[in-house]
Protein backbone atom coordinates (compact mmCIF):
# COMPACT_ATOMS: atom_id res chain seq x y z
CA UNK A 1 0.00 0.00 0.00
CA UNK A 2 2.98 1.99 0.18
CA UNK A 3 5.94 3.40 -1.23
CA UNK A 4 8.43 1.75 0.74
CA UNK A 5 9.73 -0.49 -2.42
CA UNK A 6 8.19 -2.89 -5.19
CA UNK A 7 7.92 -6.52 -4.59
CA UNK A 8 10.82 -6.80 -6.96
CA UNK A 9 13.36 -4.64 -4.48
CA UNK A 10 15.81 -6.38 -2.10
CA UNK A 11 14.48 -6.00 1.43
CA UNK A 12 16.01 -3.58 3.36
CA UNK A 13 16.26 -6.02 6.48
CA UNK A 14 15.53 -8.73 7.79
CA UNK A 15 13.85 -9.45 10.61
CA UNK A 16 15.83 -12.06 13.10
CA UNK A 17 14.52 -11.41 16.64
CA UNK A 18 11.49 -12.25 18.36
CA UNK A 19 8.87 -9.56 19.02
CA UNK A 20 10.13 -9.10 23.36
CA UNK A 21 12.92 -10.62 25.19
CA UNK A 22 12.16 -13.45 26.73
CA UNK A 23 14.13 -12.28 29.70
CA UNK A 24 12.27 -9.19 29.97
CA UNK A 25 10.23 -7.64 32.31
CA UNK A 26 6.58 -8.35 32.27
CA UNK A 27 4.94 -5.76 34.32
CA UNK A 28 4.19 -2.58 34.28
CA UNK A 29 6.33 -1.58 36.97
CA UNK A 30 9.67 -3.74 35.25
CA UNK A 31 8.85 -1.70 32.14
CA UNK A 32 8.55 1.44 33.48
CA UNK A 33 12.07 0.78 35.24
CA UNK A 34 13.42 0.21 31.86
CA UNK A 35 11.41 3.38 30.35
CA UNK A 36 12.59 5.95 32.69
CA UNK A 37 16.17 4.63 32.92
CA UNK A 38 16.71 4.93 28.99
CA UNK A 39 18.16 8.65 28.04
CA UNK A 40 15.69 8.80 25.05
CA UNK A 41 12.77 9.47 27.31
CA UNK A 42 15.28 11.80 29.96
CA UNK A 43 15.89 13.94 26.56
CA UNK A 44 12.09 14.01 26.46
CA UNK A 45 11.75 14.89 30.84
CA UNK A 46 14.78 16.98 30.85
CA UNK A 47 12.69 19.62 28.01
CA UNK A 48 9.11 19.24 29.43
CA UNK A 49 9.82 19.48 32.78
CA UNK A 50 11.36 22.99 32.71
CA UNK A 51 8.65 23.74 29.93
CA UNK A 52 6.18 22.87 32.56
CA UNK A 53 7.68 25.27 35.00
CA UNK A 54 7.54 28.34 32.07
CA UNK A 55 3.76 27.79 31.32
CA UNK A 56 2.94 27.73 35.04
CA UNK A 57 5.10 31.14 35.31
CA UNK A 58 3.93 32.59 32.59
CA UNK A 59 0.12 32.35 33.71
CA UNK A 60 -2.24 34.03 31.55
CA UNK A 61 -4.77 30.84 30.65
CA UNK A 62 -7.17 31.06 27.95
CA UNK A 63 -9.74 28.74 26.42
CA UNK A 64 -7.11 28.23 23.78
CA UNK A 65 -4.95 26.73 25.95
CA UNK A 66 -7.37 23.84 26.28
CA UNK A 67 -8.53 24.13 22.33
CA UNK A 68 -4.46 23.47 21.58
CA UNK A 69 -4.20 20.80 23.91
CA UNK A 70 -7.56 18.91 22.22
CA UNK A 71 -6.21 19.44 19.11
CA UNK A 72 -2.65 18.25 19.31
CA UNK A 73 -4.15 15.22 21.45
CA UNK A 74 -6.70 14.49 18.43
CA UNK A 75 -4.05 15.10 15.73
CA UNK A 76 -1.05 12.95 17.57
CA UNK A 77 -1.76 9.59 16.14
CA UNK A 78 -2.20 11.12 13.08
CA UNK A 79 1.76 12.69 13.11
CA UNK A 80 3.22 9.05 14.40
CA UNK A 81 1.79 7.23 11.64
CA UNK A 82 3.07 9.20 9.36
CA UNK A 83 6.36 9.89 11.12
CA UNK A 84 6.48 6.17 11.10
CA UNK A 85 5.83 6.05 7.53
CA UNK A 86 8.61 8.42 6.37
CA UNK A 87 11.22 6.44 8.31
CA UNK A 88 10.12 3.52 6.37
CA UNK A 89 11.24 5.17 2.62
CA UNK A 90 13.96 3.43 1.20
CA UNK A 91 17.57 6.03 0.90
CA UNK A 92 17.37 8.14 -1.65
CA UNK A 93 20.04 9.62 -4.02
CA UNK A 94 19.11 13.51 -4.47
CA UNK A 95 21.88 14.94 -6.12
CA UNK A 96 24.46 12.16 -5.58
CA UNK A 97 23.85 12.53 -1.86
CA UNK A 98 22.26 9.44 -0.33
CA UNK A 99 19.21 11.00 1.97
CA UNK A 100 18.96 8.32 4.77
CA UNK A 101 18.36 9.94 7.87
CA UNK A 102 19.20 8.33 11.41
CA UNK A 103 15.58 7.67 12.54
CA UNK A 104 15.51 5.34 9.41
CA UNK A 105 18.53 3.77 9.97
CA UNK A 106 17.26 3.21 13.49
CA UNK A 107 14.21 1.79 12.85
CA UNK A 108 15.70 -0.48 10.39
CA UNK A 109 17.55 -1.96 12.97
CA UNK A 110 14.49 -2.43 15.44
CA UNK A 111 12.82 -4.42 12.82
CA UNK A 112 15.73 -6.39 12.49
CA UNK A 113 15.82 -6.86 16.61
CA UNK A 114 13.06 -5.49 18.39
CA UNK A 115 14.29 -6.45 21.63
CA UNK A 116 16.75 -3.66 21.74
CA UNK A 117 15.87 -0.75 23.66
CA UNK A 118 18.15 1.62 21.94
CA UNK A 119 16.46 0.90 18.43
CA UNK A 120 12.93 0.71 19.80
CA UNK A 121 12.77 4.31 21.65
CA UNK A 122 13.63 7.21 19.71
CA UNK A 123 17.00 8.23 19.01
CA UNK A 124 18.08 11.15 21.97
CA UNK A 125 19.81 13.46 18.76
CA UNK A 126 16.34 13.29 16.95
CA UNK A 127 14.43 13.88 20.48
CA UNK A 128 16.43 16.74 21.22
CA UNK A 129 15.99 18.35 17.52
CA UNK A 130 12.38 17.58 18.04
CA UNK A 131 12.19 19.13 21.11
CA UNK A 132 13.73 22.51 20.02
CA UNK A 133 12.09 22.17 16.73
CA UNK A 134 8.88 22.64 18.64
CA UNK A 135 9.80 25.05 21.38
CA UNK A 136 10.88 27.45 18.65
CA UNK A 137 8.27 26.42 16.13
CA UNK A 138 5.22 26.76 18.11
CA UNK A 139 6.92 29.92 20.09
CA UNK A 140 7.08 31.63 16.62
CA UNK A 141 3.71 30.33 15.43
CA UNK A 142 1.74 31.10 18.94
CA UNK A 143 3.72 33.62 20.80
CA UNK A 144 4.89 32.39 24.55
CA UNK A 145 1.89 31.20 26.11
CA UNK A 146 0.15 29.35 23.64
CA UNK A 147 3.26 28.11 22.24
CA UNK A 148 4.59 26.48 25.09
CA UNK A 149 1.00 24.82 25.50
CA UNK A 150 1.94 23.25 22.30
CA UNK A 151 5.40 22.46 22.89
CA UNK A 152 4.53 20.73 26.26
CA UNK A 153 1.64 19.00 24.41
CA UNK A 154 3.74 17.32 21.66
CA UNK A 155 6.15 16.68 24.55
CA UNK A 156 3.69 14.55 26.18
CA UNK A 157 2.55 13.00 22.85
CA UNK A 158 6.65 11.80 22.49
CA UNK A 159 6.00 10.33 25.61
CA UNK A 160 3.06 7.91 25.19
CA UNK A 161 4.68 6.87 22.14
CA UNK A 162 7.70 5.99 23.51
CA UNK A 163 5.73 4.27 26.34
CA UNK A 164 3.04 2.65 24.18
CA UNK A 165 5.79 1.08 21.65
CA UNK A 166 8.51 -0.02 24.56
CA UNK A 167 5.12 -2.30 26.09
CA UNK A 168 4.12 -3.54 23.01
CA UNK A 169 8.19 -5.56 22.85
CA UNK A 170 7.81 -6.88 26.26
CA UNK A 171 6.33 -9.47 27.90
CA UNK A 172 3.45 -7.64 29.48
CA UNK A 173 0.16 -8.77 28.47
CA UNK A 174 -2.47 -6.09 28.40
CA UNK A 175 -5.67 -6.19 29.56
CA UNK A 176 -7.62 -3.69 28.32
CA UNK A 177 -9.21 -4.69 24.85
CA UNK A 178 -7.76 -1.18 23.04
CA UNK A 179 -4.05 -2.08 24.17
CA UNK A 180 -4.71 -5.71 23.03
CA UNK A 181 -5.60 -4.30 19.89
CA UNK A 182 -2.62 -1.99 19.57
CA UNK A 183 -0.32 -5.16 20.35
CA UNK A 184 -1.57 -7.17 17.95
CA UNK A 185 -1.22 -4.50 14.80
CA UNK A 186 2.15 -3.73 16.13
CA UNK A 187 2.96 -7.32 16.24
CA UNK A 188 1.83 -7.87 12.81
CA UNK A 189 3.74 -4.73 11.31
CA UNK A 190 6.90 -6.40 12.47
CA UNK A 191 6.06 -10.33 11.44
CA UNK A 192 3.67 -10.20 8.52
CA UNK A 193 4.68 -6.90 6.39
CA UNK A 194 6.26 -3.73 7.62
CA UNK A 195 4.08 -2.23 5.16
CA UNK A 196 1.06 -1.87 6.88
CA UNK A 197 -0.38 -1.12 10.41
CA UNK A 198 1.84 1.88 11.11
CA UNK A 199 0.55 2.97 14.21
CA UNK A 200 1.25 3.64 17.73
CA UNK A 201 -0.99 4.73 20.04
CA UNK A 202 -4.39 4.95 17.42
CA UNK A 203 -5.09 1.90 15.29
CA UNK A 204 -7.85 3.58 14.07
CA UNK A 205 -5.65 5.70 11.95
CA UNK A 206 -4.91 2.60 10.02
CA UNK A 207 -8.53 2.03 9.50
CA UNK A 208 -9.40 5.37 8.74
CA UNK A 209 -6.16 5.00 5.65
CA UNK A 210 -6.64 1.14 4.60
CA UNK A 211 -3.26 0.47 6.38
CA UNK A 212 -5.54 -1.78 8.63
CA UNK A 213 -6.16 -5.06 6.83
CA UNK A 214 -7.44 -9.10 7.38
CA UNK A 215 -3.73 -10.18 7.73
CA UNK A 216 -4.85 -13.30 5.78
CA UNK A 217 -5.56 -10.58 2.76
CA UNK A 218 -1.84 -9.32 3.35
CA UNK A 219 1.09 -11.24 2.27
CA UNK A 220 4.18 -11.93 4.25
CA UNK A 221 6.78 -9.52 3.12
CA UNK A 222 10.38 -10.72 2.12
CA UNK A 223 11.91 -8.83 5.40
CA UNK A 224 9.74 -11.32 7.61
CA UNK A 225 10.26 -14.25 5.59
CA UNK A 226 12.33 -15.44 8.48
CA UNK A 227 9.47 -14.97 10.91
CA UNK A 228 9.01 -18.54 11.92
CA UNK A 229 13.15 -18.80 12.86
CA UNK A 230 12.48 -15.41 14.48
CA UNK A 231 9.95 -16.36 16.73
CA UNK A 232 11.30 -19.94 17.75
CA UNK A 233 13.70 -18.87 20.61
CA UNK A 234 15.82 -15.68 21.76
CA UNK A 235 17.27 -13.63 19.78
CA UNK A 236 20.99 -13.74 18.77
CA UNK A 237 21.74 -11.00 17.15
CA UNK A 238 25.30 -10.18 15.78
CA UNK A 239 27.73 -8.75 18.34
CA UNK A 240 28.07 -5.45 15.75
CA UNK A 241 24.52 -5.15 16.13
CA UNK A 242 24.36 -5.43 19.99
CA UNK A 243 27.64 -3.59 20.43
CA UNK A 244 26.84 -1.30 22.94
CA UNK A 245 23.28 -1.66 22.89
CA UNK A 246 20.96 -1.89 26.05
CA UNK A 247 18.55 -4.99 25.63
CA UNK A 248 15.15 -4.93 27.20
CA UNK A 249 16.71 -7.73 29.31
CA UNK A 250 19.05 -6.06 30.99
CA UNK A 251 16.66 -4.93 34.44
CA UNK A 252 19.11 -5.48 36.63
CA UNK A 253 21.46 -3.27 35.45
CA UNK A 254 18.66 -0.69 34.21
CA UNK A 255 17.61 -0.60 38.36
CA UNK A 256 21.11 -0.48 39.75
CA UNK A 257 21.28 2.50 37.66
CA UNK A 258 18.35 4.23 38.73
CA UNK A 259 19.15 3.31 42.41
CA UNK A 260 22.71 5.42 41.85
CA UNK A 261 20.67 8.22 40.29
CA UNK A 262 18.21 8.61 43.57
CA UNK A 263 21.41 8.10 45.76
ZN1 LIG B 1 8.23 -1.87 17.07
ZN1 LIG C 1 8.19 0.06 11.49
Amino acid sequence: MLSIGSPSDPPLFEVSAPMADPRGPDTLEGVARVYFAHRSTRVILASLIPLVGVRIWLGAWRPWDAGIALITTAAWPFFEWIFHIVIHLRPTRILGVTFDPLPSREHRLHHVDPTIVDHTLMPPHTLFLMAVASVVGFGLLLGPGLGVTAAICLHLGGLANGWTHLLTHTRYRPRSRFYRWVRRTHTLHHFKNEGYWFAFTGPFVDVLFGSHRDPTEVPTSPACTARSSAHAGPSVPSEEMVSGRRRIGAEKELSDEVDQLGA
